[in-house]
């Protein structure tokens, strides 16, 4: 066995040599940490950072750790599935934990979203839902209903169409603005989810899809909180109208619910803030509670009828590892933590949490704005983030943050107990001023 500082050193500098890491050069520049295991909601590294050797998360992995790490429940009917089955091909076989998984996830979604395909990661399932959308429209005979309406400041992935309707000038897609399908773009929502709706905006969303109906195939958005592409929460209000806009109008809406699925804005689905049920919603991230890569595009029996319609009458898509036993049963495992227990609760916990201990940013220089929904806490910062000064005095106060742009946000799994709220939004804080 080699010394545990000699295999860290060794590792990462293989990682420095071989491994890409998201959004990043080749070779790496910074050293990512090395993490050892985690559980409950901490990271223990391989060796010391900051002087610290284990970090509480504040992130959960992207959205997706709710319950914590290492979870014996979970961990539980990991090994189960694997003592009967890790995978089998979903083509001609199926399987008890993907069946109950779509059963619950129709039951659980808004309105009549009841038909559910699965897919390996959130962009596959954006890629799925559009195809749907697009496949709809071909099979009702109106093949020119092809594009895309979305509003600035969104983020639905990397893969290619779901690319296109990211957000078109900051984010990390501008390098293919001319290679892209072309979408149509409404202005970003006006922030603020409790701002009182903006009848001129409103009123501007109407007239875009109007003007664009003929061309165009479905309107899709994230509700109430745009993710990676700003962290920006809106009025509910909108999604009304872009629902009715999109009656009036023979246009489908998609609601991509990635990040705000499973209770993360403080309602189980963002969509419920609104009352409004879409023809197609994306989930994935917080799907599996962090444990395997999983997502699912539901859609109403509507959309699923028009496609039926078509020639050839089946949605062509069938990833390799769809369905996969293992991903379906640990998310209905992380699915009875969730609704057994009192996500609801515990969001407005850290909720207030993170409005209490966020609050003093409003008064640091440089910061633009401080805002808290749900399980979720944004500092905006008037300057882009220095990535590793903010990152080091997180470190340094014992908390893993991963800032963007000009943004240093939390989104901890929502079993994080208040001292630790308390602990991140500290940490919160200390990396807008290094920032
Ligand atoms: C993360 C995210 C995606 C992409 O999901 P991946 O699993 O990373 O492919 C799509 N839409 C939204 C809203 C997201 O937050």
């Amino acid at each position: 066995m080699p010394e545990p500082a000699t295999a860290a050193a060794e590792l990462l500098a293989l990682d420095r040599r071989h491994v890409w890491h998201p959004y990043g050069p080749m070779p790496g520049s910074a050293a990512p940490l090395l993490v050892r295991s985690a559980s409950g909601v901490r990271l223990r590294l391989a060796e010391p950072a900051e002087g610290r050797q284990e970090l509480v998360d504040g992130m959960a992995s992207w959205w997706s750790a709710v319950h914590g790490y290492n979870h014996p429940v979970l961990n539980a009917a990991a090994r189960e599935q694997v003592a009967r089955m890790s995978h089998v091909m979903f083509g001609g076989l199926t399987h008890e934990p993907g069946v109950r998984l779509a059963a619950r996830l129709a039951r659980l979604a808004p309105g009549d979203l009841e038909h559910v395909f699965f897919a390996d990661s959130g962009s596959v399932a954006v890629e799925v839902a559009l195809k749907m959308c697009l496949q709809y429209w071909s099979s009702l005979g109106r093949p020119a209903k092809r594009r895309l309406l979305t509003w600035r400041g969104g983020y639905h992935g990397d893969t290619w169409h779901a690319m296109s309707v990211c957000d078109p000038e900051g984010g990390m897609h501008r390098l293919w603005s001319g290679a892209l399908p072309r979408q149509v773009f409404a202005e970003a929502p006006p922030p603020g989810f409790d701002a009182p709706p903006d009848e001129g905006y409103a009123a501007s969303l109407r007239e875009l899809v109007a003007r664009h109906a003929a061309e165009l195939a479905a309107v899709i958005v994230e509700p109430v909180v745009q993710g990676a592409g700003g962290m920006r929460f809106h009025s509910p209000a909108y999604l009304r109208v872009l629902r009715e806009a999109c009656d009036a109008h023979g246009v489908l809406l998609v609601f991509d619910e990635i990040a705000t699925g499973f209770g993360r804005t403080g309602a189980l689905f963002a969509a419920e803030h609104a009352g409004v049920t879409p023809d197609v919603m994306c989930l994935g991230k917080a799907l599996t509670g962090g444990y395997l890569t999983l997502a699912a595009t539901l859609c109403t029996p509507r959309v699923a009828e028009g496609i039926s319609r078509g020639e050839p009458p089946v949605l062509a898509h069938g990833p390799t590892f769809m369905g996969n036993p293992l991903a379906t049963a640990v998310a209905g495992a992380s699915l009875d933590l969730l609704l057994d227990g009192d996500w609801a609760g515990e969001v407005k916990r850290i909720e207030s949490g993170l409005r209490a201990g966020l609050a003093p940013a409003r008064g640091l220089r440089g910061v633009r704005d401080v805002r808290v929904l749900g399980a979720i806490g944004v500092i905006q910062l008037d300057h882009e983030v220095d990535l590793p000064a903010a990152t080091r005095a997180a470190v340094a106060n014992g908390v893993w943050l991963r800032p963007f742009r000009d943004l240093i946000y939390t989104m901890p799994p929502y079993v994080t107990p208040d001292e630790d709220v308390a602990r991140i939004a500290h940490a919160a804080l200390a990396a807008a001023e290094a920032a």
